[in-house]
């Protein structure tokens, strides 16, 4: 299809996390996508340095996929999920497990992070309730999380922004562990910080506050992605494992964006070696052909309360589309893509070239940190005084026209290409970054 030859009517178009007046006085829009590459509406290619919003792992318009998408539109668009199922939703569920750390092997199936996230923290609930445990209700995430927008969500995340206007609504009991980014400690940090180990003990601290008996769960990202790419610190997680077993805590790892090799292996749990008790993931389970995400599950937290319950259904909680068919089909070719093309052994061997490239921009104008794992990298730009975010701003828009797809969180910028990226490609988009770098103020 060819570009319109005039721009649509922008008006009615509510933009999420967008500064939507702005955006609308200076549009950037995509028309099409292959491989590594958009096309904007306007005809220019553009190199996708962030694999559209960390969720296109495979690359663009996967022919399998869209293949596997088409067919199963014309063969049953949907089927309810509700007292009734259709093959595809069990088949994917036991593609989705066998990604999964061993005993993780039951799947919830969401359309979103944001309902895995949900799902994830009702389910920690009811299986303490299971157990006859129905007083552990507190919940901790942390400061610098990002859990998705849903009320649970936003209550167990750490970002101001996303919390203030709901502040009134937000669930009761819930703490916060401190987040673990640290310039002092650990700027141009490659691979995992070597500071930070004991921000974990923290969890100790609000277990000696409310008492371990209250507390249903802690949940995490194993790598924070959306607050600028913060890498767990050496023995953090292994830290926070231990003291969550200790004290009968579920362990929740939000791996919406590091699942499915992000890190160059299919989980961040298996790659840090320390296995939660519940993933949640979305975005590259389906290369976000379809919308789709999914919860897995430890086998006995699923047993506790499928078993737990005397008859009727065990779990009041689902979607309309959980297992939608386009889902599952496009779940099944994508993982079928990333394990034939062995394309998380791809990002492992990428990630010295990667890390490489991303710290060459150490000297560069403004830059104050680069840190990097498997295939992501941020770059933590000096904020202008007065207008954080604002230079992160500027070289994401002249990066965009320069042909270059980055993000930014505040004055962050982040790099997360789809793993099919090749080492000129790595090339030209830290070369692109440190040339726009030059030319702002
Ligand atoms: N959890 C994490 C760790 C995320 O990074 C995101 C989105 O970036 C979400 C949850 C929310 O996912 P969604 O936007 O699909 O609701």
């Amino acid at each position: 299809m060819n570009a319109p030859a005039s721009p649509p009517d922008l008006s009615h178009l509510w933009m999420p996390f967008t500064a939507n007046r702005q955006f609308k006085s200076q549009p950037r829009l995509l028309a099409r996508a292959e491989g590594m590459y958009y096309t904007s509406t306007d005809g220019r290619q553009i190199l996708d340095g962030t694999a559209g919003l960390w969720c296109v792992n495979a690359g663009h318009c996967r022919p399998e996929i869209v293949q596997a998408i088409a067919s199963q539109a014309g063969e049953m668009d949907y089927a309810p999920g509700f007292q009734l199922g259709h093959p595809l939703a069990f088949e994917a569920a036991t593609a989705v497990a066998s990604f999964m750390p061993a005993g993780i092997d039951r799947v919830f199936f969401t359309n979103s992070g944001s309902e895995s996230v949900d799902t994830a923290l009702k389910i920690a609930l009811a299986y303490h309730r299971a157990r006859g445990d129905a007083q552990r209700t507190r919940l901790v995430g942390r400061e610098r999380g990002y859990h998705g927008v849903g009320f649970g969500g936003i209550s167990v995340g750490g970002i101001s922004a996303n919390r203030k206007t709901f502040s009134g609504a937000l669930l009761p009991a819930v703490d916060h562990l401190p987040h673990t980014h640290s310039l002092e400690h650990n700027a141009f940090s490659k691979g995992q910080p070597a500071w930070g180990e004991h921000l974990a003990d923290e969890l100790e601290r609000i277990v000696a506050l409310h008492d371990a008996s209250t507390i249903a769960a802690v949940i995490v990202e194993p790598m924070a992605g959306s607050t600028g790419v913060l890498v767990p610190p050496k023995g953090y997680l292994q830290r926070l494992r231990e003291i969550t077993a200790r004290h009968g805590i579920l362990l929740i790892f939000d791996e919406v964006i590091t699942a499915y090799g992000r890190l160059g292996s299919p989980t961040a749990a298996e790659h840090f070696g320390v296995t939660p008790d519940i993933i949640t993931m979305a975005k590259g389970v389906s290369n976000a052909a379809v919308p789709a995400g999914a919860v897995a599950v430890k086998r006995e937290v699923h047993d506790a309360i499928v078993n737990g319950v005397q008859g009727g259904i065990e779990f009041f909680h689902g979607y309309t589309y959980s297992a939608h068919p386009l889902a599952a089909a496009a779940i099944l070719a994508t993982l079928g893509i990333y394990r034939r093309d062995d394309l998380f052994g791809r990002a492992r061997d990428l990630s010295p070239a990667f890390e490489k490239a991303a710290h060459a921009l150490q000297g560069a104008p403004h830059v104050i940190d680069v840190r990097n794992i498997g295939l992501v990298a941020g770059i933590e730009l000096a904020s202008r005084p007065d207008a954080p975010g604002a230079r992160a701003a500027e070289a994401f828009r002249k990066c965009f026209d320069s042909g270059l797809m980055v993000r930014y969180t505040g004055d962050i910028l982040a790099v997360s290409p789809p793993l099919i990226i090749d080492e000129a490609q790595i090339g030209e988009l830290f070369e692109g970054i440190g040339k726009v770098l030059k030319e702002i103020a």
